[in-house]
């Protein structure tokens, strides 16, 4: 089955031409896609009968999420939801809302979407890495999970704000599909979402960082640094490579170079770990002076004997930084009692 989702407006286009209808049945096409969400090809009202059967017996279909798990913050701010896609593959898709926030009117409301299911860079700290590798989502998996809420929002007269590639999985280590997906929700004619409103996190895959610099988007690059030197990063993240510090500092001032976007590093805070005074000289000494900014992470504890530490110990790391001119935020704690963190609701469920 192919997935009306999967395809960019050109090829939209090229389709419909090559089954023998006019060019503009294409944005008959996209329109509702974006902006009604069917879940069958036959919600494509606009289309008359007979081109809606012609696709059906060319094999198209339109994929749509199902939502099989739903937990929601006692805030009622975080929505995470476990989606079964098109092949009953279970991913973690969250919403996070900040009321106070208001963009035209609106709750700012990001999306934060799975890449992979599971991931192969085994990060101690994160219930996914620990879930090993299982596959690569299509662009149109990724659509599926935003459609979702999307459709979800609507019905509450809200809509999507942001958009963050940061759920389960290395969005860099499934590129082509992530990229894809980016240009379809980001396309005038696709999703529209505005390039400036979305960011990729990663890990850290150099050559990633360095082609995405070169894609001519405007979006925003997260890298999870989680350690000032090489010797403590390759105990939280066992797939870095020996250098990865410095590389991963001078990828982010050639992404910044490229791109004019300023480069997030995270860092998530891990008790008696990555969490001392002195590591956080150490990080400042790296950062100092480079325009970056930092956004701390206290953990939620999913894998391993790992704890977030105390608030008070991350108010006096986040000094350490700000004192150094280093530009820091605290990521504000959402959903912690709802396993926001990423992995960790498909592996409390599915196991
Ligand atoms: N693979 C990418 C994107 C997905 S992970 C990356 O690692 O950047 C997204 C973020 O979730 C990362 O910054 C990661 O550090 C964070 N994360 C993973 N496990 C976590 C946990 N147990 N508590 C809090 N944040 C976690
Ligand atoms: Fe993968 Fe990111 Fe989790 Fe590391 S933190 S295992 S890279 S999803």
């Amino acid at each position: 089955m192919k997935d009306l989702y999967r395809l960019m407006p050109e090829e939209m286009e090229k389709m419909v031409v090559d089954i023998g209808q006019q060019r503009y049945r294409a944005d008959q096409i996209l329109y509702p896609l974006y902006y009604k969400f069917p879940k069958d090809i036959s919600e494509l009202r606009q289309l008359p009968s007979a081109i809606r059967d012609k696709l059906v017996l060319e094999g198209f279909m339109i994929g749509s999420a199902t939502e099989i798990h739903r937990v929601v913050s006692d805030d009622g701010d975080t929505t995470k939801l476990l989606l079964n896609l098109v092949d009953g593959t279970p991913v973690e898709t969250v919403l996070i809302q900040y009321p106070s926030t208001k963009i035209n009117g609106h709750p700012r409301s990001t999306i934060c979407v799975s890449t992979q299911v599971g991931c192969a860079m085994g990060c101690v700290f994160c219930a996914t890495g620990q879930m090993g590798f299982m596959r690569n989502l299509k662009a149109e998996e990724i659509i599926a999970q935003v459609i979702h809420f999307a459709d979800l929002l609507a019905k509450r007269n809200q809509h999507i704000t942001n958009l963050v590639f940061m759920g389960m999985g290395e969005p860099l280590a499934n590129y082509d599909e992530t990229i894809r997906a980016v240009r379809l929700l980001t396309h005038q004619r696709g999703f529209g979402i505005g390039q400036r409103n979305i960011t990729i996190s990663t890990i850290g895959i150099i050559s990633g960082i360095d082609r995405l610099a070169d894609e001519d988007l405007q979006i925003g690059l997260a890298i999870s640094l989680h350690a000032p030197n090489d010797k403590l990063r390759q105990k939280l993240v066992p797939t870095a490579k020996p250098n990865s510090v410095n590389d991963l500092i001078a990828a982010g001032k050639r992404y910044f170079m490229k791109t004019g976007r300023r480069v997030t590093f995270e860092y998530a805070l891990i008790e008696g770990v990555n969490d001392s005074l002195e590591i956080a000289r150490e990080l400042a000494l790296l950062l100092k002076g480079n325009g970056s900014h930092v956004n701390l992470i206290p953990i939620n504890p999913t894998a391993g004997n790992f704890q977030r530490p105390n608030r008070k110990n991350v108010i006096e790391f986040e000094k350490i930084l700000y004192n150094a001119g280093v530009n820091c935020t605290v990521r504000v704690e959402k959903g912690s009692e709802i396993s926001a963190a990423c992995g960790q609701l498909r592996t409390d469920i599915i196991g």
